[in-house]
């Protein structure tokens, strides 16, 4: 069977899927305080159509699915599904990226749907910070979910820090102590150029290497070699006697392009061949007009033949993308 291979000779294995624009949560660097307009409900692909496009992915050798948002568990049957998914024969490993807010409520339904693994996006461990970031009083509830996740089973929970210069790298010895008592993996990751309200600033930017020597300063660090399941990009290191693990993801200043087994499917049907690139394809129309499962794997590879080489953050020529975070999945 035919493989998802890019001109760069690297092949699609990972798809990560946005099933809504819609989220319980303002970020600060995702959307603005009104949030963002969304978009019309029925231009949203129904589960049916995602299902469609996550057969034929799978088919062509994708692997691993994430399932992203705005905020996934928003979506109403997001576990129904996860169920679904979790049929699609070659499938073999389905994770999920939210806010944590309603964790704990679904994290024992979508374990026994199917789901493997969830990463939490948390940014603050200080109750204030984490309402003025987040525009939500939500602290408490996103560490009850984290421990729901880990006792219903899903493996490993991971912790998904950005960090920002001035705003909470002063929390990054924090984070990282939460691994010594607390099986989870928490991950530093650099603070990336999105459309936000504010703007991106490069000198807010902490490299990958500077936060891990932060660490190092306070606590006894140890590499761990071995690939675990859904490593990716991060280099991962323990806390020496620790529960959990860190892991440091540099996607600006040490990029893993040459690597990227990845595509997105937005929330309104299109194929995003990279994060930081607007080329899109639309699949929604040719899923609504009648179309074989031919004309929507030929969308597919045509998609992957325009994945470019890299992102540009590093060279003059880059310009922010038109989508925000929250209309891309992450
Ligand atoms: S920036 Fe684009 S090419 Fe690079 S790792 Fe991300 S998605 Fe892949």
């Amino acid at each position: 069977m035919k493989k998802l291979v890019d001109s760069y000779k690297r092949q699609i294995k990972y798809l990560r899927i946005s099933v809504t624009d819609r989220c319980n949560l303002r970020c600060l660097y995702c959307m603005p305080a009104e949030g963002v307009k969304l978009a019309p409900p029925d231009s949203i692909l129904r589960y049916e159509e995602i299902l469609r496009v996550a057969r034929l992915a799978v088919e062509y050798g994708v692997t691993s699915i994430r399932v992203t948002g705005g905020e996934p568990l928003v979506r109403k049957g997001i576990v129904d599904f996860i169920g679904e998914l979790s049929g699609l024969r070659g499938l073999e490993d389905i994770s999920i990226t939210t806010n944590g807010v309603v964790l704990s409520e679904f994290a024992a339904p979508l374990k026994k749907a199917g789901l493997n693994r969830v990463n939490v996006s948390l940014d603050s461990l200080k109750k204030d910070r984490f309402a003025k970031v987040t525009r939500g009083d939500k602290l408490g509830a996103v560490l009850k979910g984290l421990d729901e996740a880990h006792a219903a089973g899903l493996r490993p929970v991971k912790i998904n820090m950005v960090v920002i210069k001035g705003f909470n790298d002063d929390e990054i010895v924090d984070f990282a102590r939460i691994s010594i008592n607390k099986p989870f993996h928490v991950r530093f990751i650099e603070y990336m150029p999105f459309n936000t309200e504010e703007g991106w600033d490069r000198e807010k930017c902490i490299s990958a290497d500077e936060i891990r020597d932060i660490i190092a300063g306070e606590l006894d660090l140890e590499p761990i070699n071995e690939r675990g399941a859904g490593a990716g990009p991060a280099r991962r290191f323990k806390v020496k006697g620790g529960l959990g693990e860190l892991g440091f993801i540099s996607p600006v200043t040490q990029h893993f392009c040459g690597e990227c087994n990845r595509l997105r499917l937005t929330a309104d049907g299109k194929i995003r061949a990279c994060l930081f690139s607007d080329t899109e394809v639309d699949l929604r129309e040719a899923l609504r007009n009648g179309s074989g499962d031919s004309v929507i794997k030929d969308l597919l590879f045509r998609s992957v033949m325009e994945k470019p080489a890299g992102h540009q953050i590093n060279e003059n020529i880059f310009k922010k993308c038109a989508r925000t975070m929250s209309l891309i999945g992450g």
